[in-house]
């Protein structure tokens, strides 16, 4: 049997970062990853997605905005290109992934593993032994069970699009339900998006999701709220009837993106002892540590914040921690900033106006806002909008919450996260100098 001190199980976005960080400090490292290297963020998400997004987002420039500026632009579209030049341009990063791996001297197995104690797992038949296990297998989709449900696709089988349908439904109401549509209503799809309740992003700023509504309303997007979807049947042409409780709408596409849920059912953790969270999350405590000492979980499989820089973080900090001494180090879940890549964007770090008034009271919190039409609207009728928030408490008025909707947001956000972590006040926003012209001096010029 083979023996290393760490054996990292999955090579996604936490696997990869933690397996470099252990090998750059001299450990000796396995990395098993059962698919691609890269996992979801490379393969089937934040990379694809983005593509996705900066494609709709310019076709989106050149035929609504770019008349104004005096251009005149015929533009066709060939989807055929735009995936095959994503899918090329993900299998260099695969590449990239690899190597690195390979140049900090990590060895790399593909196949899935399971644990058959708890410092020895198996893959493809062969037994690996480990002194630190690290599970970062991740998450997949929800599929939700009613009649039909499997005429669906997910967020990964979207990315296996070759051909653009010309109406699809979305069902669902967070991160992946509302950049989906905001990317294929861009790049021309008849898209409509059915949700629970009366408004998505239900833990987002309640008014910025307002906003991102009346403008989806606006740019044609067709809105179904306190949608419950009963089955989904097929026609004789392929196509598709989704039925709610209240009407029924012919599509050619529909996308499940109801959650994700993590990724655990394969790798036997009763043999070694790891325990679930009440929500079937492998549960750990602020050190990542498992239930099982020696083994350690991070990512979309703890099920805490599902970003990818979050699995990053942690997965860094705990090699940083096993194989570099730094034995009090952790990750601080507080005040992650993160960006939902809707059209426009939203960017948000820290409480959401309704969450810092329940926290504090009425009293304590003042909220600052700001809506005005940004310059690359200056110059042709289609206005959209921008919203920003500041949500300050105490009378030092302590920035407790940054949100924003519109143009450029997604770039802004970054360095007032650095702001907010160090414990800005609105003094020190306002003590800053403005830079004129853009969208982000609104941040520091709010009354
Ligand atoms: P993953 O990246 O999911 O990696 C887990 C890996 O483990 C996979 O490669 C899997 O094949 C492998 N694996 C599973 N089981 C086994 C096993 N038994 N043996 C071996 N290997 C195994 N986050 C952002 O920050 N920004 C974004 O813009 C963004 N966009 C997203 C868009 C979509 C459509 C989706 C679905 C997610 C998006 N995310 C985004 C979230 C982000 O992708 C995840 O938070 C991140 O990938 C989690 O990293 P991870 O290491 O926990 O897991
Ligand atoms: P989310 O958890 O963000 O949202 C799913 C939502 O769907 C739920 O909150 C729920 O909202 C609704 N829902 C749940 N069950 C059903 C059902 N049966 N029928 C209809 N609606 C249902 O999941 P996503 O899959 O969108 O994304 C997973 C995670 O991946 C995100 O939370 C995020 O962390 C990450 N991600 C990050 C991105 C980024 O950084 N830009 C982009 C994409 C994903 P309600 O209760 O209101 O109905």
């Amino acid at each position: 049997m083979n023996n290393y001190d760490y054996i990292v199980i999955g090579g996604g976005s936490g696997g990869i970062a933690s397996a470099n960080r252990a090998a750059m400090h001299g450990a000796n490292v396995l990395l098993i990853e059962g698919n691609r290297l890269g996992g979801t963020c490379v393969n089937v998400g934040c990379v694809p997605k983005k593509v996705m997004w900066q494609a709709s987002v310019m076709r989106e420039n050149m035929r609504l905005d770019s008349q104004g500026y005096g251009f005149d632009v015929q533009t066709t579209f060939d989807f055929p290109t735009l995936v095959a030049n994503r899918d090329a341009y993900i299998k260099r990063l695969n590449g990239l992934y690899a190597q690195g791996l390979a140049s900090n001297g990590v060895e790399v197995v593909t196949g899935y593993a399971q644990f058959v104690s708890e410092h020895v797992v198996e893959v493809n038949g062969q037994m690996y032994e480990g002194t630190h296990i690290l599970v970062a297998t991740g998450g997949k989709s929800i599929f939700p069970e009613l009649p039909g449900a499997e005429y669906g696709d997910d967020s990964d089988s979207f990315f296996a699009w070759d051909t653009l349908p010309e109406k699809v439904a979305i069902v669902g109401a967070g991160y992946i339900a509302l950049e989906l549509a905001g990317v294929l209503n861009g790049l021309g799809v008849e898209t409509h998006l059915f949700y629970r309740y009366a408004q998505p992003l239900r833990s987002f700023d309640s008014d910025i999701v307002t906003e991102l509504l009346s403008i989806y309303e606006e740019e044609g997007i067709h809105l179904h709220p306190e949608s419950h979807i009963q089955q989904i049947e097929k026609t004789a042409t392929g196509s598709l009837v989704l039925s709610t409780q209240k009407e029924t709408l012919e599509i050619d596409r529909l996308i499940w993106a109801i959650g994700r849920q993590p990724n655990i059912e394969m790798l036997g953790l009763e043999k070694a002892g790891v325990k679930l969270d009440e929500r079937g999350y492998i549960h750990v405590d602020q050190y990542q540590n498992t239930s099982q000492s020696g083994i350690y979980a991070i990512g979309d499989v703890i099920g805490k914040i599902e970003l990818t820089p979050v699995a990053i973080a942690a997965g860094r900090r705990l090699s940083e921690r096993l194989f570099n001494g730094q034995t009090d180090l952790y990750l601080d879940y507080d005040n992650v900033p993160t960006v939902i890549f809707t059209h426009p964007p939203i960017a948000t770090i820290g409480l959401s106006e309704e969450d810092a008034l329940e926290q504090f009271g009425q009293e304590q919190v003042k909220v600052y806002r700001s809506q005005f039409n940004p310059m690359l609207y200056a110059l042709q009728d289609r206005k959209i909008k921008s919203t920003m928030k500041l949500i300050c408490v105490g009378p030092e008025e302590k920035i407790v919450g940054l949100h924003g909707i519109g143009v450029g947001v997604d770039e802004m956000l970054q360095g007032f996260a650095v702001a907010i972590k160090m414990g800005a006040t609105k003094a020190d926003f306002d003590n800053t100098v403005a830079i004129h012209p853009t969208g982000a001096e609104e941040f520091v010029t709010m009354r």
